[in-house]
């Protein structure tokens, strides 16, 4: 088992659109095992995006998502890194597939509604930004069979 951070931006919460992003992950079957709404600080900001320090977009990336709450959740299942970047689709919303999250409903690069992690290391270590260990739980979800 996998786990996956997910981090709804704040245009996603002001559209009304945060029921949408979880439907669509519930339906896929990925479990959700940690999840709150919060005002992100601008250290938790900054460490979100370290690897973007310095780039043009940086400074407005940072202002964006510090302009409202956010929901940020943790997602557990099989190769669930793999299946919600497939979900979400490209970062540009104009090149990312029209059935896609962000094909769907994102405005811009940067308004491009969720961030989830691109990779197991980058997971494990965005969702200690947000969450502490005991904040993540464990659960089974009701199924008639084993998917
Ligand atoms: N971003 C931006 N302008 C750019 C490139 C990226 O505002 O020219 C933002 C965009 O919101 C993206 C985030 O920076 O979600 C992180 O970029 P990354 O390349 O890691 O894309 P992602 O993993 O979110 O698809």
């Amino acid at each position: 088992m996998e786990r996956e951070f997910l981090f709804l931006k704040p245009n996603t919460v002001r559209r009304g659109l945060v029921g949408e992003v979880i439907s669509r992950l519930e339906r896929r079957g990925i479990k959700i095992i940690a999840m709150k709404m919060i005002n992100a600080t601008k250290e938790q900001a900054e460490r979100l995006y370290k690897e973007h320090e310095g780039k043009p977009f940086y400074n407005e990336l940072i202002e964006f998502v510090l302009s409202g709450p956010v929901v940020v959740m943790v997602l557990e299942g099989p190769r669930v890194v793999e299946m919600v970047r497939h979900i979400i689709g490209n970062t540009d919303p104009l090149k990312a597939s029209p059935g896609s999250i962000r094909g769907e409903f994102g405005m811009s690069v940067t308004k491009n509604i969720v961030h989830a992690s691109d990779s197991h290391e980058n997971a494990e270590k965005e969702m200690k930004i947000f969450f502490s260990e005991d904040e993540i739980l464990n659960y089974k979800l009701d199924v008639q069979h084993d998917l």
